[in-house]
């Protein structure tokens, strides 16, 4: 059997284990600790934003920006139909109900227009949704400025889920940096990893503040354990931290090697009968964290996505679909869409190529003839 080729498996540096011996050495086993603080600052330094609170997931981050938006029971949330579902579930923790919102096919990600439509039918419907939430899918960022225009406009907070996008820029902003709140993930398939874990970036302290006071349990400045909030136990832990600082060290380095991949495959395979590729609009910034291929059927001569995927599954070589849309799972039937047939077109024809930065070009190579024979067959 061939080796393996993964979609996006854990890279680390050189310095990663150093840290976390770090945190051993001085017995800093805990969720805090100075490279929970190190990798905070890691992280604003890196973004541009005032606050960072690492966090025990991405889906923690989403979950605490939520609270801190005041999302409540029977409250409405606009999201971004295409994306992972941990977009999604956050929005019922709270008992609030998810508005999904369909894709434009420049960038894959919320339709400002049909953003402004829902937000005024929801508003017609006398509810108004309290947070949007636009997704940088695959790392390439969403229209931003459409978007915040509007969600400005009718004065709702915009949480950006950059957790596929650290590393990508919007007109020189960092994703994540440019709404209300952001939040990252490091979850061991993203760009870099801390094994597990997330960050909520943003400019108002005194939210970021609250965000960790909310993630170590709510606990009131008393001697004893008081509580007048209810808490969470989401803060990071100083050993995820450490191996956070040493994939700071990398980022760069893993950022240049992922787009390096996007544009192999590319030159490669582009010129094949139906394929393409998403392209980065004037001014936007792709971290490119998975490469996709989209593969029109009607132009592609009989081969599909699914035939891809297929075959190369059999060479041992892992590709996906890109995200099932949520208002396609049968978890959110019933949820308030506006579409328009792009994020369904996507699923149906999008396939994500493995992507990882720790690619040999062998690996890449397997995978680009395995595509190439299909083709001439
Ligand atoms: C990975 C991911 C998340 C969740 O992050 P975790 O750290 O895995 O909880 C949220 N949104 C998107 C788009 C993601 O890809």
């Amino acid at each position: 059997m061939n080796t393996k080729i993964w979609l996006s498996s854990p890279h680390m540096g050189t310095a990663e284990f150093e840290f976390v011996k770090e945190a051993f050495d001085t017995n800093w086993i805990a969720p805090l600790g100075p490279h929970v603080d190190g990798f905070e600052e890691d992280l604003a330094a890196f973004t541009g934003v005032a606050q960072v609170a690492a966090l025990s997931s991405g889906t923690a981050a989403l979950h605490l920006a939520l609270v801190l938006a005041g999302v409540g029971r029977g409250d409405e949330v606009i999201c971004q139909s295409m994306t992972f579902s941990a977009s999604a579930n956050p929005i019922t923790y709270l008992g609030a109900t998810p508005v999904f919102v369909d894709s434009e096919p420049e960038t894959w990600n919320m339709d400002p227009l049909l953003l402004e439509h829902a937000v005024k039918d929801r508003l017609a419907k006398g509810k108004k949704p309290k947070a949007i939430i636009p997704v940088h899918l695959y790392g390439m960022p969403a229209h931003m400025e459409e978007i915040m225009a509007v969600a400005n406009y009718y004065d709702i907070p915009v949480i950006e889920d950059a957790a596929e996008a650290l590393g990508s820029f919007y007109k020189q902003q960092a994703c994540g940096s440019i709404g209300k709140m952001g939040i990252l993930s490091f979850n061991g398939n993203k760009i870099i990893t801390t094994s597990g874990g997330g960050a909520l970036i943003g400019d108002n302290t005194a939210d970021i503040q609250q965000a960790r006071f909310l993630a170590t349990q709510a606990r009131d400045a008393a001697p004893h354990y008081q509580h007048s909030h209810i808490g969470y136990n989401y803060r990071m832990s100083n050993v995820c931290a450490g191996i956070g600082r040493g994939q700071m060290l990398v980022l760069k380095d893993r950022i240049a090697k992922r787009r390096d991949n996007f544009h192999y495959y590319q030159t490669q395979l582009s010129a094949l009968p139906g394929v393409s590729f998403l392209q980065e609009p004037r001014g936007f910034f792709s971290n490119r964290w998975l490469s996709t291929v989209l593969i029109d059927p009607v132009l592609s001569k009989g081969v599909s996505r699914e035939m891809i995927r297929l075959a190369l599954e059999k060479e041992n070589i892992e590709s996906r679909p890109l995200w099932k849309p949520m208002h396609l799972q049968p978890v959110f039937e019933g949820a308030p869409a506006y579409l328009n047939g792009v994020s369904a077109t996507l699923f149906k024809n999008g396939l994500c190529l493995p992507s990882g930065s720790n690619l040999a070009i062998t690996a890449l190579e397997r995978t680009v003839n395995m595509i190439k024979q299909l083709f001439e067959k």
